[in-house]
C-alpha cells in the first residue's frame, strides 16, 4: 500500500481516503464520490478492527461481504481496496495505543471504554500507511469526526479531514451496517431515533430552548417503542462535546439506543430560530 502511495505522489497525484469497517451501504458511497471529487486517486480500507470493540461487543458478528464490497468499490471508481490482516497490523508485541484527554470522555466515550483509543490507534496507522492527503468521515459517527479532526492536529498529521453529512433512508433512518441485524419490528423502532431529532428541531422552531425539556421528550417517544434501551440522549456543545443546557446557539443532539442487540446512533444539529 505504502509503495503505491508513495508512486501516486512521485507522479504528482493527489490521494483521497475512505477507512470503512466493510459491509458498505450508500452513506460509505457517497464518501468514496467525495473522495473523487476531491483527488486524482481513491483509497478505500476495509478492516474491522479489533481493538475499538470491547468485551461483549459485536466484533465478531459485525456484518461482513467481502466480495460485494469489492464489486461496490469496482462500481464506484475505487482505484485501491486496502484490506489489512489484523496480524500485520497488530502483530506481537503491540503495544502502543493513542490516548485522548477530552473529547472521548463524552458520549459513546463512556459506554465505550477504550473504543476512541482503538478508533485513533487504527486511523493513525492507516494514515501513516496509506498517507492520503484527504481523508473523509462520516457526520454519523459525530464524535469520532470531532475526535480525528482533534488527533490530526495534535499529532500534525498533515492530511485535511473532511466531514461529511449522514446519508439516510427514505424514512430518515441513518445508513448503517448494522440495520441489517434489525428485524421489522426492531426497524420500526429504529426509525423513533431520527423523529425524536426532527420532533426536537420542531420545537426549537417553537422557541422551545431548554435542553432536559427536548431530552425528556425523546426519551419519553423512544422509551414508547418495544426493545429500545437508551444509552444516552445529550445536548451538547458541537465543538468541546460539554452539555448545554440553554439552546441559544447552534448545538449537537446526539444519541445512542440499543434496540434489540443492535446499538445504533445518530446526531442532528440544532440551530435555534431555524
Ligand atoms: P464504518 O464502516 O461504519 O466504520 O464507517 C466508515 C465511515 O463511513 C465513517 O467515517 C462513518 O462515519 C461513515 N458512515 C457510516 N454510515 C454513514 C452514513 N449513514 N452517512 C454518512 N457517513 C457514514
Amino acid at each position: 500500500m505504502t509503495a503505491m502511495s508513495n508512486r501516486f505522489r512521485q507522479a504528482g497525484k493527489r490521494i483521497a481516503f475512505v477507512p470503512t469497517m466493510g459491509f458498505l451501504h450508500e452513506g460509505h458511497l457517497t464518501l468514496m464520490k467525495e473522495g473523487r471529487r476531491l483527488a486524482d486517486k481513491l483509497v478505500i480500507s476495509i478492516f474491522v478492527n479489533p481493538t475499538q470493540f470491547g468485551p461483549g461487543e459485536d466484533f465478531s458478528a459485525y456484518p461482513r461481504d467481502f466480495e460485494k464490497d469489492c464489486a461496490l468499490a469496482d462500481d464506484n471508481g475505487v482505484d485501491i481496496v486496502f484490506t489489512p490482516d489484523a496480524q500485520d497490523l497488530y502483530p506481537k508485541g503491540f503495544d502502543t495505543y493513542i490516548h485522548q484527554e477530552r473529547l472521548p470522555g463524552h458520549l459513546c466515550g463512556l459506554s465505550r471504554q477504550g473504543h476512541f483509543n482503538g478508533v485513533m490507534t487504527i486511523v493513525a496507522k492507516l494514515f501513516n500507511i496509506v498517507a492520503p492527503h484527504f481523508a473523509i468521515f462520516g457526520e454519523k459517527d459525530f464524535q469520532q469526526l470531532a475526535v480525528i479532526r482533534r488527533m490530526t492536529k495534535d499529532l500534525n498529521f498533515n492530511i485535511e479531514i473532511v466531514g461529511h453529512p449522514t446519508v439516510r433512508e427514505p424514512d430518515g433512518l441513518a445508513m448503517s451496517s448494522r440495520n441489517t441485524k434489525l428485524n421489522s419490528d426492531q426497524r420500526d423502532a429504529a426509525l423513533s431515533l431520527i423523529t425524536s431529532l426532527r420532533n426536537a428541531k420542531g420545537s426549537i422552531k417553537n422557541k422551545q430552548t431548554d435542553s432536559n425539556q427536548l431530552i425528556n421528550d425523546a426519551i419519553e417517544l423512544i422509551g414508547s417503542h418495544p426493545e429500545t434501551e437508551i444509552d444516552y440522549i445529550k445536548i451538547c456543545d458541537p465543538e468541546t462535546l460539554d452539555d448545554v443546557s440553554t439552546i441559544d446557539r447552534p448545538v449537537l443532539m446526539a444519541l445512542a439506543v440499543r434496540v434489540g442487540e443492535t446499538r445504533l446512533i445518530d446526531n442532528i444539529i440544532l440551530t435555534p430560530d431555524s
